[in-house]
């Protein structure tokens, strides 16, 4: 498809945000008769769902100790539910089972949940979380819980099929995309706000951008003349200056290559997402070494996507420096960020710590590449902000998958109609410490 020489809104990225935010975008324009989606041209340097949101292990969940990521993500759970064939969602609820450390955390997770009507049950205690565990899967073993949070909503959905669904609707509102045009630069006028989008086929002259580039962001965030370190005020009222902007973790994700339903609960239903964080030693589970007596954490999910119970365990953070980080070639096609054997031997390990009916199943793992890289901001929460006047940056933090409910709140945004529910994620929190709370888990998206 030819590239127009102007059109109003460009949105670069066709993964969540991007696609998302086409589709509200031109509903939005289309309804309130300023336009529609002729006026919207989505360009990705690939493809679609060519980045995160293809290789996300798509879990859809509300457990988050934030009180305003909660508020999002329940949003975006009830986007999910608008329409799960479209979005290939699979409402199976979601588990946080934890150790005694994070049990105020969670037990404060569970209250807000009520006030804000997501339904989610909260078992307390060793022996009643050992109870309510066997209820659901009669092999349940794990040990150092003294909590189950069960959120009643969320689940997961199928990575690729979701990003085609959105795509479909952005296209059936008259959105085009056009994919395989990279964005090299920006235009900018004596304002500094961006008359084109500079690309490898030519320049787009327009009036509004939307960047929704996922594990790139930092690439464009330069191309924007934006800072590569910040200042922020901590908790303490101490401003730390020269906190770099973007750092990039690298998320171990992988596959046990067994039937899917294994891991059917004792009624022989789908089960929901387990995610479990204990302090209990971890030993292999095919010599009996030690692996770990820290805090470790997994999550797990039957997918027949995947092929098999396909998860994850907790990330590290990428040591190169930002600006060297190889971001391409992207996941499985990394030859820096795939997950190793290391990995294989410490979550298959873990899947037979929660449940017997994983002993012995190392031999099944799949043994192919997965896992790949995710672009956190400098405090590990959103940015949805406007920058250059009329660039509005979309940065999830790799929390974003799962929010596919932010498009229509940055539509709304983009339209003059503002958005609470954004407020909390505004690039000026850093600034004026207007900082989000932390909790004690071992993942940097709790
Ligand atoms: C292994 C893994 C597992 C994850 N699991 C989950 C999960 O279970 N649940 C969850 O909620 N989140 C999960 N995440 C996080 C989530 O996937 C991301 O936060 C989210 O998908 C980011 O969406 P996005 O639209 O911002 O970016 P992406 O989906 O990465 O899309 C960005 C697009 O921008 C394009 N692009 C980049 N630069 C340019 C350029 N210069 N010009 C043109 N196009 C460009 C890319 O080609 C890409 O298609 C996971 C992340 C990883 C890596």
């Amino acid at each position: 498809m030819a590239l127009p020489s102007h059109v109003r809104y460009v949105i670069v990225g066709a993964g969540i945000h991007g696609l998302s935010t086409a589709w509200n975008l031109a509903e939005n324009l289309r309804k309130s008769g300023k336009g529609g989606g002729q006026d919207i041209l989505v360009i990705d340097k690939t493809s679609i769902a060519a980045g995160a949101s293809g290789i996300a292990c798509g879990v859809v969940r509300n457990n988050y100790f934030q009180p305003a990521m909660r508020r999002l993500m329940a949003h975006s759970v009830s986007v999910w539910e608008s329409d799960p064939e479209a979005f290939s969602y699979h409402p199976v609820g979601y588990m946080q089972i934890s150790p005694e450390v994070m049990h105020k955390d969670v037990a404060s997770i569970y209250e807000q949940q009520q006030e804000i009507g997501y339904p989610s049950t909260f078992v307390e205690g060793e022996k009643d979380c050992m109870t309510y565990m066997r209820g659901l899967f009669s092999d349940w073993q794990a040990k150092g819980v003294t909590s189950v949070l069960h959120e009643k909503k969320g689940g997961y959905a199928n990575n690729t099929a979701s990003m085609y669904g959105l795509a479909k609707k952005a296209e059936a509102e008259g959105v085009r995309i056009v994919t395989g045009v990279k964005v090299t630069g920006f235009d900018k006028d004596a304002s500094g706000a961006v008359t084109a989008v500079v690309t490898d086929r030519g320049k787009i002259g327009c009036e509004h951008v939307v960047i929704g580039t996922g594990p790139w962001v930092k690439q464009v965030w330069d191309m924007l003349g934006l800072p590569a370190a910040i200042s922020i005020k901590g908790a303490d009222g101490k401003v730390h200056d020269d906190v770099p902007m973007w750092t990039f973790w690298s998320l171990q994700e992988g596959t046990l290559g067994v039937d899917p339903m294994l891991q059917r609960t004792n009624d022989g239903a789908m089960p929901p997402v387990i995610h479990v964080d204990t302090d209990a030693p971890l030993y292999s589970d095919v010599d009996g070494s030690l692996i770990t007596d820290k805090l470790w954490g997994i999550y797990y999910k039957p997918d027949f996507h995947f092929g098999g119970v396909q998860g994850g365990a907790m990330p590290f953070k990428v040591k190169t420096p930002p600006a060297q980080v190889k971001i391409d070639p992207y996941g499985p096609e990394s030859p820096d960020f795939i997950v190793g054997d290391d990995f294989a031997h410490m979550w298959v390990s873990a899947l037979a710590f929660c449940q017997k009916r994983f002993e012995g199943t190392m031999p099944k793992y799949k043994k192919e590449p997965s896992g790949g890289i995710g672009s956190f901001t400098a405090d590990s929460f959103p940015v949805f902000d406007r920058f250059c006047e009329n660039v509005y940056v979309v940065a999830d933090s790799n929390h974003g998958y799962k929010m596919i409910g932010v498009g229509k709140l940055v539509a709304d945004d983009l339209c003059g109609a503002g958005d609470e529910l954004l407020r909390p994620f505004r690039f000026s929190r850093f600034a004026e410490g207007k900082l989000h709370p932390t909790s004690n888990s071992p993942f940097p998206w709790s």
